[in-house]
């Protein structure tokens, strides 16, 4: 039997043609697909300017750079996500303090944010790092308020939450990730996200001064418009006028992703709908299941399935070694950011309850849109005779 991994792309035959279209064309890169994916990408998340990268780490770095992390800066992260969120930080030399998470939406946990800021000294942190965690739209309208008290901004990296919504003070539903709320919210397309570039990274902002410098930096910090140049030589003219990066996408891959993108609502209903099926047919094992579709404010992307193992005997490395033995390649998300080896002997040993009880038996089942009925079948049926053992 194939192994089952908990997430992964699906290519069809049009996504090869849309490649192959642009592989004959005029442009490999800086052409016209990546300002077609860019305007389809703020469109979809209702957002004023969407600036496409090589993946979403660089999208990350740029948001720090836009926003002038600099070194001697403390920003305040959410210690449960993949390591770049608060890398990105690092990068800028700048230092990253953890706030533990929520131990029901395991995302950044808003009333302790709130506590660590009322007891600290005006202008000791300069932003956040929050995550919308697996899929679950953090209610980033309360983050802002909570920020705008304190002077702070916000980099939402919603690199899980593609298509997921939340229901803002005014009863709209807005997507996650629009920066609406967030000064800059940013995006990947790795092929275990909601839509596969191969690599490929966006930042998104309403700010229009963020965005010019978003775009100047992911190209070196050059810029060709006469209107933001000191001199005027000639048409050949260019400045470099900050130390940017090549963090240019191709063309290649934004069409991959727009041929993606128009498969994009019926592959958030395919991951819903398989999120509905581990609860029916879960719901009878000791598993803890994501409660989020009982948060009528929240409608989760299910970026990642997540269920919490009971802490008696290692009960999570047993079912992950069970499943493992039968193909089923469950993952963990995540190894929080302060036990990496390297924040150990950047800030020493540190704990924070919710975080390290949510490591201790978090478990991520396959899910992605091109996970068929019956291999979903497979995976119930395997986890519930590991409960029978
Ligand atoms: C995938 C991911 C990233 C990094 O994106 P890349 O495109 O792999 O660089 C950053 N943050 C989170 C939460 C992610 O899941």
């Amino acid at each position: 039997m194939k192994p089952i991994p908990y997430g992964r792309q699906t290519i069809t035959d049009s996504d090869k043609e849309a490649v192959l279209s642009v592989l004959g064309g005029d442009f490999l890169t800086q052409g016209p697909t990546v300002d077609e994916f860019e305007a389809a990408m703020a469109q979809y998340l209702g957002a004023s300017h969407a600036v496409a990268v090589t993946n979403g780490t660089a999208a990350l770095h740029l948001a720090a750079l836009a926003l002038g992390v600099k070194p001697g800066d403390r920003v305040l992260v959410t210690p449960n996500t993949f390591v770049a969120s608060a890398n990105c930080i690092r990068y800028c030399g700048a230092d990253v303090e953890f706030v533990d998470i929520d131990a029901k939406t395991y995302c950044l946990d808003l009333d302790q944010l709130e506590k660590k800021l009322a007891a600290s000294k005006s202008g000791t942190y300069r932003g956040i790092v929050a995550v919308d965690f697996a899929g679950y739209p953090l209610d980033f309208e309360r983050l802002r308020n909570i920020a705008d008290q304190h002077g702070l901004w916000i980099i939402e990296d919603s690199c899980h939450a593609l298509g997921a919504e939340f229901l803002d003070s005014k009863q709209q539903w807005r997507k996650a990730g629009s920066g609406r709320f967030a000064d800059i919210a940013v995006f990947s397309f790795h092929p275990v996200k909601h839509i596969a570039c191969g690599e490929g990274g966006l930042a998104v902002t309403a700010k229009s001064d963020l965005n010019d410098r978003l775009r100047s930096l992911r190209t070196h910090g050059i810029t060709r418009d006469p209107k933001l140049m000191h001199e005027a030589h000639g048409g050949w003219y260019m400045e470099m006028q900050s130390l940017g990066f090549n963090y240019r996408i191709s063309d290649i891959l934004c069409a991959l992703g727009l041929s993606q993108m128009k498969r994009m609502d019926e592959n958030l209903r395919r991951r819903r709908e398989i999120a509905q099926v581990y609860r029916d047919e879960l719901a009878g094992t000791p598993l803890v299941l994501p409660n989020a579709e009982a948060d009528s404010r929240a409608r989760h992307a299910y970026h990642l399935y997540v269920v919490m193992c009971g802490n008696q005997n290692n009960q999570r490395k047993q079912l992950y070694d069970f499943l493992r033995a039968n193909d089923v390649y469950a993952q963990v998300h995540y190894l929080p950011v302060y036990r990496h080896p390297y924040y150990q002997e950047l800030y020493g040993k540190q704990s924070f309850a919710a975080c390290d009880n949510y490591y201790s038996r978090c478990l991520s089942l396959p899910m992605y849109h091109g996970l068929e009925h019956a291999s979903q079948e497979y995976v119930i049926e395997t986890i519930k005779r590991f409960f029978k053992k």
